[in-house]
């Protein structure tokens, strides 16, 4: 439908992708909405090069119409670390992204990637292409929840908190006229979706109303361009984990058990299918208050043995 390669797109009149290849981990996707003498930013990115890059290929959009507004879908990392280049902007996050951006900051991430021994080396190799250094996390000036429509340079955006699901603070962002969707990574296309957050059936509703839009053109937070078509791929990976690992939770397997007894098929050929360790444990979480949850360093260790052992 587009071509999948690094840069601007101009998926429609006045609405740009800006796409990261391969979509991997922290190699997200942004927008610009470009109205008549001002524009919206969807999403920063990872660190302030990858960022720089972003806003110097989107020059000859913003020159005659400057970004007065950015909205960050979600808290993580890869879709906020970037703020402080448009800080004269007015950003804007659900009040739940904007809790959660707290819990991450920058340094976090930069500490862990330089961190001694088997954590360093494990986190390395997810976010080792990324310069967390000499970040300062740049948090939103306006918050809501639920919905809230903005005027942009005389377009009408609609922005939809459908979290929690991937994140606590999920939005999406509809430009009507354009009949454009940005997902953020309510949609992870070619690559596998990570649940943080949960529980599935929120998201499963997102997808729903994503398909309910109408859009023509639907940019997810990573990966290619699609349209409903790929949001209907994410919804049925969605249902097929959930079903699968209530069964084994309902039979009494160990979480990270049923994660590698679940046959991924399909789904397997998707980018990061480790994940499927956090999904899983998400799902008996949201079933079961009691059930304990590994913490960040443990699930990234699954993720890696998974994939490891299955690659
Ligand atoms: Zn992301």
């Amino acid at each position: 439908m587009f071509n999948y390669q690094l840069g601007v797109h101009e998926v429609t009149d006045g609405c740009l992708a800006y796409l990261q290849p391969d979509g991997g981990w922290g190699y997200s996707n942004a927008g610009l909405v470009v109205g008549d003498g001002q524009s919206l930013l969807v999403d920063t990115l990872f660190d302030l090069n990858l960022t720089d890059a972003m806003l110097n290929s989107m020059k000859p959009f913003t020159s005659s119409a400057p970004i007065s507004a950015v909205v960050n879908t979600h808290a993580n990392g890869d879709h906020c670390y970037g703020n402080e280049r448009v800080a004269n902007a007015e950003i804007i996050a659900s009040r739940s992204a904007a809790e959660e951006m707290k819990e991450v900051p920058p340094q976090m991430l930069a500490a862990l990637n330089a961190a001694p021994g088997e954590v360093g080396d494990l986190f390395r190799s997810f976010f080792g292409d990324f310069d967390f250094s000499g970040i300062t996390l740049t948090p939103p000036t306006r918050t809501f929840d639920g919905r809230l429509d903005i005027e942009v340079g005389g377009r009408v955006v609609e922005l939809m908190e459908v979290g929690p699901a991937h994140t606590n603070g999920d939005v999406i962002v509809h430009v009507p006229d354009a009949k454009v969707v940005y997902t953020g990574d309510i949609l992870f296309i070619d690559g596998t979706p990570i649940v943080w957050a949960g529980p599935l059936e929120n998201w499963i509703a997102a997808c729903d109303l994503i398909t309910s839009l109408g859009a023509d053109v639907v940019v997810p937070g990573h990966g290619p361009i699609t349209d409903n078509s790929g949001v209907a791929e994410v919804r049925d990976y969605l249902s097929y984990v959930l079903r699968e690992a209530s069964v084994r939770q309902d039979s009494g397997m160990d979480a990270f058990d049923a994660a590698r007894d679940i046959a991924l098929d399909a789904f397997g050929t998707w980018g990061e299918f480790g994940r499927i360790c956090v999904n899983v444990d998400t799902v008996y979480r949201s079933r079961n208050p009691q059930h304990r949850s590994p913490d960040v360093v443990e699930q990234f260790r699954r993720m890696a043995a998974l994939e490891q052992a299955n690659g």
